[in-house]
């Protein structure tokens, strides 16, 4: 029995989970899967109404988990990033998912460009440090900075001081590396691309320009590389973004620190057919994951019943993949596929199916077998 945390979220969170939750049945019925799901209400409306986000209690709870399976989270009425930085990443970084997991496939026929060949790049993102740290702020002359961040594998703090003589005020964000942190990452990359039976990561970066932070990043994936006996190629990300359109199908386990893998990872979305398809796991290779679409809460179709679930539904496979089930996460690909081929998709795919018609044929796709 496999005991799962479900946090809808806000928005369109609700809908696609409930989606996801009723293709997990499904698959419940017909396979050896158990589970059950503690509800946890976490979002903007507990938010507005008590000035909560995530309690220590429940991160603990979370933390006992085998899984979560999360929606989305934001809501115009929060200013913006007090949900994102509250809840999300804060609960990346108390439970560790120092990686971020994002598959980029040639989804048929919805994929935009028309290749010969199929592409599947495994975006491997970093979750925890790099520009995300949330180390930034503002100094100006004769002014101190004090600017600190909190890891499993250390506290920082930094001071900046700006000399009075110096007359322009400064923002700063700092963008930081630590070789622990390096070190995981890349041997969770090399490993992930042993496992599909890869020869070679490639990791993008920017280290021409930045040559502090992704000089030292590139020094150990190199010495990981050696370590694993794999080969090792390095991207800048600007290259990165025009070779995703214009020869993806190079690519396969693709390792990029945390911002540079924001941006890159929706350009995948997009490549792939759009945002209401793409899931992604938010990975603790030690501890408890987090699987979640990507999208988020989409205010402007929330409570309308058409938001496209399938992405929901592709990060309960990821969910099972990750729980050891991969024969169960297959039939989840499997019904999904067959959803698409034969069209039967949400408006934002050009369909004309509500949330709850698509969730319901995939749920039915896999009860046939
Ligand atoms: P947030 O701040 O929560 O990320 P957002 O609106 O900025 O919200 P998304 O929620 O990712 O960003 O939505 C971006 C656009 O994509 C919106 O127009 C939204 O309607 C559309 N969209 C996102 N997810 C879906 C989905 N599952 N089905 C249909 N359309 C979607």
């Amino acid at each position: 029995m496999k005991h799962l945390a479900l946090i809808p979220g806000d928005g369109i969170g609700k809908d696609v989970t409930d989606a996801g939750m009723q293709v997990l049945d499904a698959v419940s019925e017909i396979s050896s899967f158990n589970y059950d799901a503690e509800l946890f209400d976490i979002g903007s409306e507990r938010y507005l109404a008590s000035g909560t986000l995530l309690e220590a209690g429940e991160i603990e709870a979370l933390r006992s988990k085998d899984a979560i399976y999360f929606g989305a989270i934001g809501d115009p009425r929060v200013r913006p990033g007090v949900l994102e930085q509250g809840v999300l990443l804060r609960l990346r970084s108390a439970l560790d998912q120092y990686i971020n997991f994002r598959p980029v496939t040639s989804i048929h026929p919805y994929v935009p460009l028309k290749r010969e060949t199929d592409f599947d790049i495994h975006f491997l993102r970093e979750n925890t440090e790099d520009f995300y740290m949330g180390m930034g702020g503002r100094v100006s002359s004769g002014g101190d900075l004090e600017l600190s961040a909190s890891r499993r594998m250390y506290d920082l703090k930094i001071s900046l001081h700006l000399d009075a003589d110096v007359e322009e005020d400064f923002a700063v964000e700092l963008g930081l590396l630590s070789r622990k942190g390096v070190e995981r990452f890349a041997e969770y990359s090399f490993r992930h691309a042993e496992s599909l039976g890869q020869d070679r990561v490639t990791l993008v970066d920017k280290a021409n320009v930045c040559t502090g932070i992704y000089g030292f990043q590139r020094e150990i994936f190199k010495q990981k590389a050696k370590e694993h006996d794999m080969e090792l190629d390095f991207m800048f990300v600007d290259a990165m973004a025009m070779a995703m359109i214009t020869r993806p199908e190079r690519y396969g386990t693709v390792a990029v620190p945390n911002l540079f893998g924001d941006i890159l990872t929706d350009l995948g979305a997009q490549l792939q057919g759009g945002l209401g398809l793409g899931a992604s796991g938010n990975i603790n290779p030690e501890g408890v994951s987090m699987f979640e679409p990507i999208h988020g809460s989409a205010p402007d179709i929330a409570g309308k019943g058409i938001a496209n679930p399938i992405a929901a539904v592709m990060a309960v496979k990821m969910m099972l993949d990750n729980l050891g089930c991969p024969e169960e996460a297959e039939m989840v690909r499997k019904a999904v596929s067959g959803c698409l081929a034969e069209g039967k998709v949400t408006p934002d795919l050009g369909g004309k199916l509500n949330t709850w018609q698509v969730a319901d044929d995939i749920a039915a796709r896999i009860l046939k077998g």
